[in-house]
């Protein structure tokens, strides 16, 4: 329920991120085929493919005064938002059995909507988490308010989001080491703004933004009648800067084997003195487990430290700001306008706050998302959907199978593991076989805030019971109605959610090569994370255990350098080019997935021509389908945030993988000269 200011999606992460914005008939393109309108046919393929597929729309479209990034993913959360709005609406009226999941549903929604009452309440639900900072009297009172606040909000390798407000996050899932048990995962946090670069990062841009978060600290203070706001928020930044200092950066906390780091209990108090760790694990609900696993050990080490070493008033001006600044929006209005003021304009560029219904549905989702997933699909998603999407899977398997076989730089010993793994890889796709049970969860009409608190908790107890069972590789982490798609790399698992398998994603009313050019290779790029940098160190039973021999490994990273170069050389801005080793990993899959689903593609051809379909060959429909599943435009502060914080390259960028391809070179004349045209030796093969 916390603002997502941080992508918390794998695959589309910035075209989804933020709000939907408001969606035109000229801008939804449900009909059953490409956008053939909405390119450029000006543009040579050869030297901007993105634009070739999407310069008309990209030319003609506003990006919406709410949202800092916009295109086809937006446009379809955009609708999927709405039909779960209205299924959200029809369960509130619908006065279901009280305790049930509709009602939960249906009372959730209904207290983020009533402002009036919001309003009404004031700072009062706020009241008991400001007493419990204001009766802090020491160092171990500290320990219990910073543990009684952590929550399962982070998740280092399924969602990758090392995102948390609170001072550490929690991650529970399989252990690296020992996968038929899980382990708790304790990650970094405690900033205000998304990442350590906002506070380190020396440009004049930057500054900018920081003294613009001081301002906002100093408000949200004076809002909730606290004296001594500026010189309290200076003391605030000061320490966060200190936080951001002492944090890892996000490049090395996606390195996994740097990551895996088994901690003894025992072990805190002396490589990570300063908190008092066992006050915070007891008011954490983390008695129990022995062992921990401690994703980025010299952050922790740094931020317990600053718990000793800093002043307990600023600790205790610190907590009351994120106590407030962290359910904004479940406070009266001028606490959320205020949050809006700094994480819209100035952190994303958004110049008008999302409508509230739409924040009601992401919150409801936040809090029920599964038994919400379970109307969705109940709904909107019919068997005969699922099936065509299962075909697609098998064939991308098949796919890939044919692929590992024909590699010629890869050991006979490591293609046997490569196959036993994609034996095992369990492909969800629509929604999970077993839905969660939120039975546990009140929900109380009327009090949104209180609503939010039990919802954070209730899945923090979800998570810390899992502790004690058996590992489920059935379970999911990405709902249903979430336009996106995740691999789970420990699980050998994957999840497709129905809500991206429509338009322009997937479409039963269209031609299979435009469905296998746009879905197809996003399929592919999901099952090449089980086989590229980073699958290549988990196993088929999930351990993390590199089953590549060092030849292997050589090769794909001499072709990885090649991969780092490519990107490395895009500049949207003058002063900030693409980080191509911080997203060489989504680099991979999107070369990956798009070679495999052209396979799959051919496969599901049964050796017959493909039809010509508006003018274009089956090839052209393919690679067309596929630059138009990366349509959408980014203001520039919500550029540069991505650049900097995300593993993904900016949509062009994805669409421009086309230039490794051989067939592309056919389908579309690019030739020598042209700006993405590359000489086949320089064209980057992996799989
Ligand atoms: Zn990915």
């Amino acid at each position: 329920m916390r603002r997502i200011r941080h992508p918390l999606t794998h695959l589309l992460t910035a075209l989804a991120l933020m709000s939907p914005g408001r969606m035109t008939a000229q801008q939804t393109h449900t009909s059953a085929a490409l956008d053939v309108a909405g390119m450029d046919r000006s543009v040579k393929p050869g030297d901007n493919f993105f634009e070739y597929a999407n310069g008309t729309w990209l030319k003609q479209t506003e990006i919406p005064a709410d949202r800092s990034t916009y295109g086809g993913s937006a446009i379809l959360i955009e609708l999927t938002d709405r039909r779960v709005a209205d299924l959200i609406q029809e369960t509130a009226k619908a006065n279901a059995p009280a305790g049930s999941d509709l009602r939960k549903i249906g009372d959730y929604y209904a207290s983020f909507m009533d402002t009036a009452a919001i309003e009404a309440a004031g700072l009062k639900p706020l009241q008991p988490a400001l007493d419990s900072i204001a009766a802090i009297r020491d160092r171990k009172d500290l320990a219990r308010v910073l543990g009684s606040g952590l929550r399962a909000d982070v998740d280092a390798i399924n969602a990758t989001n090392f995102y948390t407000e609170n001072l550490f996050g929690l991650w529970v899932a399989q252990d690296l080491d020992d996968p038929t048990h899980y382990s708790p995962f304790l990650l970094q946090g405690g900033l205000g703004m998304p990442d350590r670069s906002y506070y380190v990062d020396s440009s004049a841009s930057m500054a900018t933004i920081r003294a613009k978060y001081q301002e906002h600290v100093a408000a949200m203070l004076r809002l909730a009648n606290i004296p001594d706001a500026d010189a309290r928020a200076g003391a605030i930044a000061q320490l966060e800067t200190r936080m951001a200092v002492a944090h890892t950066s996000r490049e090395q906390s996606g390195n996994v084997t740097k990551g895996n780091n088994h901690w003894k209990r025992a072990d805190f108090g002396t490589k990570a003195p300063g908190l008092d760790w066992e006050t915070y694990f007891a008011a954490a609900g983390l008695a129990k487990p022995a062992t921990f696993v401690v994703w980025q050990p010299g952050a922790v080490t740094g931020l317990s430290a600053l718990v000793a070493s800093e002043p307990l008033e600023v600790w205790k001006d610190y907590l009351a700001f994120h106590a407030i600044d962290s359910h904004a929006a479940l406070l009266p209005g001028a606490f959320g306008q205020e949050s809006f003021a700094f994480y819209g304009p100035v952190l994303t560029g958004a110049q008008k706050q999302r409508d509230r219904w739409k924040r009601g549905v992401s919150a409801t989702n936040g809090a029920l998302g599964f038994a919400v997933g379970k109307l969705y699909t109940d709904r909107f998603f019919p068997a005969a959907e699922k099936a065509r999407a299962q075909a697609m899977v098998a064939n991308l398997m098949a796919a890939f199978a044919k692929r590992i076989d024909r590699l010629d730089w890869m050991a006979s010993s490591t293609k046997k593991e490569a196959k036993a793994k994609l034996a095992v890889l369990k492909v969800g796709v629509g929604f999970p076989d077993t839905w969660p049970d939120y039975s546990g969860l009140e929900v109380v009409k009327g009090d949104a805030y209180g609503n939010a608190q039990r919802a954070e908790l209730f899945q923090l107890r979800q998570n810390l019971s899992k502790l004690e069972k058996p590992v489920n590789r059935s379970e999911w982490v990405m709902t249903p109605q979430t336009v996106n798609a995740v691999n789970l790399p420990a699980m050998n698992a994957m999840n497709f959610p129905a809500a991206i398998l429509q338009p322009p994603y997937f479409d039963p009313k269209r031609p299979l090569a435009m469905d296998y050019g746009a879905m197809g290779a996003i399929i592919g790029h999901e099952v090449s994370h089980s086989f590229d940098n980073q699958g290549a160190l988990f196993d088929a039973t999930g351990r993390l255990h590199n089953w590549w021999t060092p030849e292997d490994f050589k090769h794909f990273e001499g072709s990885s350098k090649q991969l780092v170069a490519q990107y490395d050389a895009y500049k949207p801005f003058p002063d900030l080019a693409v980080k191509g080793q911080q997203t060489l990993g989504e680099n991979i899959a999107d070369l990956a997935g798009l070679t495999a689903a052209y396979d799959a593609y051919k496969l599901s051809l049964h050796g017959k021509p493909a039809p010509v379909v508006q003018g274009m060959s089956g090839d052209q429909q393919f690679f067309v389908s596929f630059a138009q599943s990366w349509r959408g435009k980014s203001r520039e502060p919500a550029m540069r945030n991505r650049i900097l914080t995300d593993g993904h390259a900016p949509a062009e960028y994805r669409a421009s993988t086309v230039r490794n391809i051989d067939v592309w070179y056919r389908a579309f004349g690019a030739k020598r000269g042209e700006r993405l045209y590359l000489a086949p030796a320089d064209r980057v093969r992996i799989w």
